[in-house]
């Protein structure tokens, strides 16, 4: 951080943008879930939000894209506020080491998801935030409205409806933690709750934004309020670490070297602790999920500006 105002980060971001852009076509869009079938794959945008409120942007970063799983980010700080350590009585911590929406650790380890970002894990979250808050669909999108600074933050019903039309694994998903008494409210209210957090719409400046409060110890630049404690948000960090990326992240620690969370629309948000909230976007996936042109992203920009958390 010391010598980051001899980094030209405009020039950086237009190289990467370059780059990338000469790769556009690699990756497929995910098509299980219909809707997110029907992205165009030649986009990409990053967005950085620096601690003193300043952001840099370049390509698409102002067009917005569904989030899906960058919401389990948002969904865990709010459960962990809510349900304290004793969150980690329902769900662990630890890499899990198989896709993002893998069963079989689940029966071997009766209920309990590896972490709060595989699939499994996020539902017992989303079901934790369902049984602590009030219309929890509209206290999410008001937070991550506030997040943001953009009121105009929405929800894509198509593709909420889309998911929840096609979404087979995730209800047998749901059912099984249930049978192990790990979910507490109604199945279908938690699998909607889930949908509906997955099926944000936002953009990249928008993203960087509302991670930011994760590089600056839990503190919301844009309403000024205390979102977690600085211990809460290193802890979410780690969890990003270790589980962010599903089974790619170890590939991501070595050659990204940040906490970050993906999403199937392509997204990828990632914290420099105490330097800023960041944010990329490329609808082509690899075969781990992640975006494939997002990751090279990141990977070159830490490369170039030497910020990685190692
Ligand atoms: N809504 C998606 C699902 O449940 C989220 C997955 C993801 O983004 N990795 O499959």
């Amino acid at each position: 951080p010391d010598d980051l105002g001899r980094l030209d980060l405009d020039d950086i971001l237009g190289t990467i943008n370059e780059e990338v852009r000469r790769r556009f076509g690699e990756g497929e869009v995910a098509d299980y879930i219909p809707k997110l079938a029907e992205v165009p794959k030649d986009r990409f945008g990053m967005a950085l939000a620096m601690l003193d409120g300043r952001v840099h942007e370049v390509g698409d970063a102002r067009e917005r894209f569904s989030i899906q799983s960058i919401s389990k980010v948002y969904t865990l700080t709010l459960a962990l506020e809510a349900a304290g350590d004793a969150l980690w009585t329902r769900v662990d911590r630890e890499p899990s080491g198989d896709p993002y929406n893998s069963l079989i650790q689940l029966e071997l380890e009766k209920g309990i998801p590896r972490n709060p970002f595989m699939n499994a894990g996020a539902l017992v979250t989303a079901d934790v935030v369902l049984s602590n808050y009030d219309d929890a669909e509209r206290m999410l999108l008001d937070f991550m409205r506030a997040r943001s600074g953009n009121p105009e933050v929405g929800t894509d019903d198509v593709v909420a409806k889309s998911e929840r039309e096609s979404g087979y694994r995730n209800v047998a998903m749901a059912n099984f933690i249930r049978s192990y008494d790990n979910l507490h409210n109604d199945v279908q209210d938690v699998l909607d709750f889930y949908y509906q957090q997955c099926a944000l719409r936002m953009d990249c400046v928008d993203l960087a934004r509302s991670v930011q409060y994760l590089a600056d110890g839990g503190r919301c630049r844009a309403t000024g309020e205390a979102v977690t404690t600085a211990e809460g948000a290193t802890r979410i960090n780690s969890v990003m670490m270790i589980a962010g990326t599903y089974d790619a992240a170890g590939d991501f620690a070595y050659h990204v070297g940040l906490p970050a969370k993906s999403g199937v629309g392509g997204g990828i948000v990632a914290v420099v602790p105490r330097v800023m909230g960041l944010c990329v976007w490329s609808p082509g996936l690899d075969e781990k999920g992640n975006s494939l042109l997002g990751r090279y992203a990141l990977h070159r920009f830490t490369r170039m500006t030497g910020l990685s958390v190692f």
